[in-house]
């Protein structure tokens, strides 16, 4: 039986990106590496259009966000943190352990973050670091972080210094959708190797503006593992290095997952008109979309519930059809489901996942049969 990776992370990794994993083991401190190392710096500078290093880090996407706190936040940094779901509420519990003072605003699971509230909360509540998230993978939003960063007052009303360093979680949005710390002025960029980026779990990536290396190289980092600035005493021009052992084999996989993700010169277009279509689809089968408001709806994972809430047997239906589907976290355990399509999902995939959705709906099916046409007209253009 074939099998259907629907998870946001990990999500199904090219065939091209697992054979670079096979390739043989070589020095982490040899030419070769430094080849690699530098192909991929050059391959990330592209897809996030921004200059400056970005640290790979042998950790999950966690470990990356706990990296930036170690790195920007230290007892009495004032940190505001705007939370739309279980990731936002994560970042924001990383930080508050560097003894950060911790101000908290939080936004309606299946809502996104509007720039006015995010202005608002910053006028009303100074702060040193401000903590975003881009794609909030528990509900499945995409919160517009260049419009929030550009509704930001230009300096601390009552502090009259800088904005605060902008800090964002971009693990479930880097490579599905368009991320721009530099053009964005973000000033710190989290991401991770298995959603976006579609390589296997295990590299957390980490980018500075150039504000933000000149506040860590200043200010050093509570960690040994994390601090950025030894991170990039490592990356010598065309000889960059870690400060320690790499999971070289993840580098292999990652070059080659960026290689097919820049190849695509519609690759963002085709994730958004992929998300666009399975929404559509999922609306005529008699589904509730969790994101109400179709302009924050994620181009990578869609959460959705039987009508008047619940998932029914839905999920363990479309499991044994092969179909592996993620459930709700937090307060949603239970009572949505979310799907990723994060990879290279076109018209027979989304087929196949309405197709599937149908059967798996047993008794709460819709008849109608008009689903695939809802789908298959947003999926032309129409
Ligand atoms: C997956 C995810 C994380 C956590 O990443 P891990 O790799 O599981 O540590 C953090 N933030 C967001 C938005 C995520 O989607």
């Amino acid at each position: 039986m074939n099998r259907y990776l629907l998870t946001p992370g990990p999500v199904p990794v090219d065939v091209d990106a697992s054979l670079a994993m096979a390739r043989p083991m070589i020095s982490h401190r040899g030419a070769d590496f430094h080849a690699l190392f530098g192909a991929i710096e050059k391959k990330l500078e592209r897809l996030l259009r921004s200059t400056g290093p970005v640290v790979l880090l042998p950790s999950s996407g966690t470990g990356a966000l706990e990296c930036l706190a170690a790195n920007f936040a230290r007892p009495g940094t004032k940190v505001l943190s705007v939370s739309c779901g279980v990731f936002g509420d994560r970042f924001r519990e990383i930080v508050a352990r560097t003894g950060a003072e911790m101000t908290n605003v939080d936004v309606e699971q299946g809502s996104g973050v509007a720039p006015a509230i995010v202005a608002d909360a910053v006028k009303k509540f100074p702060c040193d670091v401000l903590l975003l998230t881009q794609n909030e993978t528990s509900t499945g939003v995409l919160n517009p972080i260049a419009e929030i960063v550009a509704a930001l007052p230009d300096k601390n009303e009552k502090k009259g210094e800088n904005r605060p360093f902008v800090l964002v979680d971009g693990v479930s949005a880097v490579g599905a959708m368009p991320c721009h710390p530099q053009e964005w002025s973000v000033d710190g960029l989290a991401t991770a190797s298995q959603k976006g980026l579609l390589t296997p779990p295990g590299l957390g990536l980490v980018w500075l503006s150039a504000r933000g290396w000149e506040h860590v190289e200043t200010h050093g980092a509570s960690s040994y593992y994390f601090d950025l600035a030894l991170q990039k005493k490592y990356m010598k021009p065309d000889a960059h290095e870690n400060p320690y052992t790499p999971p070289v084999s993840l580098y292999y996989a990652l070059d080659a997952a960026l290689d097919a993700i820049l190849a695509e010169p519609e690759w963002f277009d085709l994730r958004q008109r992929a998300a666009r279509s399975i929404a559509s689809g999922l609306e005529a089968l008699g589904f509730e979309l969790l994101v109400r408001d179709a302009a924050y709806r994620s181009p990578g994972v869609t959460a959705f519930s039987l009508p008047g809430g619940g998932i029914g047997g839905v999920a363990k239906n479309l499991r044994a059809m092969g179909i592996e589907p993620a459930g709700g976290q937090g307060a949603l355990k239970g009572k949505i489901l979310r799907l990723a399509h994060y990879h290279d999902v076109r018209w027979p995939e989304i087929a196949t996942i309405l197709g599937s959705l149908f059967a798996a709906m047993g008794e709460r099916r819709n008849e109608s049969g008009d689903f695939m046409k809802a789908a298959f007209d947003i999926w032309e253009g129409k």
